[in-house]
């Protein structure tokens, strides 16, 4: 990957299965939840990383494992050149210090007992801050996420709308004062009018407090709005990643295509005449052999039933895409899978 030495989060192949049910002693495995396979990518400080993709995808996934909600099976997060967990390293506790998140339902992240105040300021306290101090805080963070103090500050989770609570949430990821946060579809249940209002906090703050974003969305349009490069993934792997504007205005993937192919569109002259994309994804616990995305691509040739394209530079450095088509396979790599697939 390009700017590999420069890059603020590198995850390199991250894995994690989920297994089904518990292993009892002499009897098969029972199946595991390929949730997340070989996934790989880069953030720049100060840059908004969108990811995309169908539900169960595996955006989410990688978002938890990043912070360490849950562990990975394999594979490598380095944060400011420190790995996650290794030996001489960052741990849990410092990584959450550098990098928190904001999740979609506003009101299950809120402990609806405690006033908004004492929400913005648990996190330094509990991470040993003088308690009168994290108060006097928490005013600042509801002033930068545009909520008034003087209103807001002894009311309760359910004394809010939808869109105070998610600036409640901003403000309590602010106060551990991150330098990446994860928004994971953290405007996607707000009213379009609402959601622009939190989109732009988010921009401005983004700019004044030099922060790093990961966005994580189904919705192509906040994406775009929102992000410098987009991933794209698909039943649990990265298969487009870019600009935003090579992403959008020239996509590599079949996937890629048909997801925007599928954007609601306001022009009755872009009316759909076909479905870009058709099925279900496939059970993530058995997924096809070859390419992932085989059984629904409108260009899929023998190859891609065999050979699983790895994710790799089109014809601009900067732009990935994990596709036969975009990429040259040669007959020897035909030939080892092959080898591979009768041995
Ligand atoms: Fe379609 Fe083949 Fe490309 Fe996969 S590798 S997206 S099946 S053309």
């Amino acid at each position: 990957m390009a700017k590999i030495d420069k890059s603020f989060v590198k995850v390199r192949n991250l894995k994690k299965y989920f297994q089904t049910g518990t292993q009892i002693p002499f009897l098969k495995k029972p199946p595991a939840v390929k949730a997340v396979e070989n996934v790989s990518f880069d953030v720049f400080k100060g840059e908004t990383l969108g990811v995309v993709g169908e539900s169960g995808c595996g955006k989410s996934t990688v978002a938890r494992l990043l912070i360490q909600l849950i562990k990975p099976d394999a594979g490598e997060i380095i944060i400011d050149g420190l790995a996650v967990e290794k030996r001489g390293g960052i741990s849990t506790r410092d990584l959450r210090h550098r990098m928190q998140m904001v999740f979609q339902d506003s009101y299950a992240t809120l402990n609806p007992r405690m006033p908004i105040e004492e929400s913005i300021a648990f996190g330094p306290i509990s991470n040993g801050k003088k308690p009168s101090e994290a108060m006097l805080e928490s005013k600042h963070f509801m002033d930068q996420v545009g909520l008034d103090p003087n209103i807001y500050l002894h009311r309760y989770p359910h004394e809010l709308s939808g869109g105070q609570r998610q600036r409640v949430n901003i403000a309590r990821a602010l106060a551990m004062g991150p330098e990446v946060i994860i928004l994971d579809e953290a405007v996607s249940a707000l009213d379009k009018s609402v959601e622009a209002q939190v989109l732009n906090l988010l921009t401005d703050l983004k700019s004044d407090l030099k922060l790093t974003y990961i966005f994580i969305s189904h919705d192509l349009n906040v994406v775009k709005y929102i992000s410098d490069k987009v991933m794209v993934m698909y039943l649990g792997e990265v298969v487009e990643y870019g600009t935003v504007e090579d992403v959008y205005n020239s996509p590599k993937h079949p996937y890629t295509e048909a997801l925007l192919a599928s954007q609601p569109s306001m022009d009755p002259s872009r009316k759909l005449k076909t479905v870009p994309i058709t099925g279900d994804p496939p059970n993530p616990i058995n997924p096809p052999s070859g390419c992932k995305f085989h059984t629904r691509c409108p260009k899929v040739t023998d190859l891609c039933r065999t050979v699983n394209p790895k994710l790799q530079s089109t014809d601009n450095v900067d732009h990935l895409t994990a596709c036969h088509l975009a990429s040259n396979v040669t007959e020897v790599d035909v030939l080892n899978a092959q080898k591979g697939l009768n041995s």
